[in-house]
């Protein structure tokens, strides 16, 4: 039997929730008055992104999709608390000196 090869040529599979997280980034962390280079807030995603559930969206290569405005509103809260407690846990040890 010929295995079949799925391609993603023309679509992309995405973690939706990684936007929402982007989205948020930048106004949670200057609320916090927390660095905002790219180590920590790259830091800071990573470890938010780990503690949240994944929202994987599939979408046609290069469209911009429209905001799931549903699941946005409902998340925010869990995505700002998420964003914070990484800023704690990075901005007692980042990767730079202070
Ligand atoms: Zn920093």
């Amino acid at each position: 039997m010929e295995k079949k090869v799925f391609n993603k040529e023309n679509l992309d599979i995405r973690n939706y929730m990684e936007d929402c997280v982007l989205d948020l980034l930048g106004p949670v962390l200057e609320n916090l008055s927390s660095c905002q280079c790219d180590n920590c807030a790259l830091d800071i995603m990573a470890i938010a992104l780990n503690s949240l559930p994944t929202k994987y969206v599939v979408t046609k290569k290069g469209e911009l999709y429209t905001k799931l405005s549903s699941l946005q509103n409902q998340s925010d809260v869990d995505i700002i608390t998420a964003i914070a407690k990484a800023s704690v846990i990075v901005s007692r040890n980042p990767r730079h000196d202070r």
